[in-house]
């Protein structure tokens, strides 16, 4: 992908967001605790959401069951309750929606847009040519004409087209994907029986009328994708934002992997504090510090998206948070 920020062009993004109240998100996967880099998709989303005078509604993406760690939600819930977060409406959970999913795959197979696909991991990287854009393996097209008879399907793909999809991040500025050059055609149902990541949020997003994506720029590459889904199923696009993720000294983004500490309301103010440094914000005057809804009024008055830095990853290390618990416990 390629990108240039703030940049007019034709667009395969239609702004949603003009059409009707703003309407955000944040969807954490219950894979583990909330750390500083879901802290920041977590607040960028709730401000600008609030600045616009929108609504921010919450959904956890335990779709993957596989990787769904129990308890592991219940305990994003309540340190977001912690940190005074207040979002609209319940809480929509994945792994209640299968039904859902379920329809819209039929939809795409009646349409002749999804195909069943035989081939296994090692079969794949044997004539895949090249890696895809997310570091897999580019899927070759083998069983877009058929499965040979007697072939057992194991996933479903999703047919995607030969042609650029460019959009406008309201960060990143101009993206462009070719899908087939940077991607194949992607997975719907995996082999395991669970439905693919890319199509539930598809649907989520589309069924909950959410019109603006405030997220981490990890997902950039997958923006394309989802535009490509909401065109099969007929759904709007909302508006982007994609915001740097947060990496460690070695580059690496903050993860349950990457043994990323997890974070603790009772740091309140001061963590919310670091994170809008992270993000570009204004310095929260220090006379306010203690009261989280002082915190919050004086954030969601001051947000501007304009001074998120335009690049798809910060270092810990590269900000003022150098001192913070954050880095100490990153050094542990
Ligand atoms: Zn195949």
């Amino acid at each position: 992908m390629t990108y240039k920020r703030n940049r007019a062009s034709t667009s395969d993004a239609v702004p949603a967001a003009q059409a009707g109240r703003y309407r955000g998100r944040f969807a954490p996967s219950p894979t583990g605790p909330l750390h500083f880099g879901s802290l920041v998709a977590a607040v960028g989303s709730y401000l600008d959401a609030r600045a616009n005078g929108g609504e921010w509604l919450v959904r956890i993406e335990d779709i993957d069951a596989p990787r769904t760690v129990p308890g592991a939600a219940d305990g994003i819930l309540r340190t977001l309750e912690g940190f005074g977060f207040e979002w609209d409406g319940e809480v929509v959970w994945q792994s209640r929606r299968l039904d859902l999913y379920h329809a819209a795959l039929v939809r795409l197979q009646l349409a002749g847009l999804a195909y069943p696909c035989a081939c296994s991991r090692s079969e794949i990287a044997a004539s895949a040519s090249r890696p895809s854009v997310d570091g897999g393996l580019l899927y070759p097209g083998t069983c877009r004409a058929g499965l040979k008879e007697g072939v057992a399907a194991r996933a479903w793909r999703l047919r995607v087209p030969d042609r650029e999809f460019i959009f406008h991040d309201c960060i990143q500025g101009q993206a462009r994907q070719n899908l087939e050059k940077d991607v194949g055609d992607f997975v719907l149902l995996r082999a395991d029986g669970q439905y693919a990541y890319q199509l539930a949020v598809v649907v989520d997003d589309a069924d909950q009328g959410i019109n603006a994506v405030v997220r981490g720029a990890d997902l950039l590459d997958s923006t394309a994708r989802q535009i490509w889904l909401q065109q099969c199923l007929g759904a709007s696009t909302p508006t982007y934002a994609h915001l740097p993720v947060a990496v460690n000294a070695a580059g690496e983004k903050l993860s349950k992997q990457t043994r990323a500490p997890a974070i603790d309301p009772v740091d309140g103010v001061d963590l919310l504090r670091r994170v809008m440094r992270f993000l570009g914000q204004a310095e929260y005057p220090e006379r306010n510090a203690g009261s989280l809804r002082e915190f919050w009024e004086w954030a969601i008055a001051t947000w501007d998206v304009a001074g998120v830095p335009s690049t798809r990853a910060v270092s810990l290390a590269e900000t003022r948070c150098s001192q913070s618990s954050v880095e100490r416990e990153q050094r542990r």
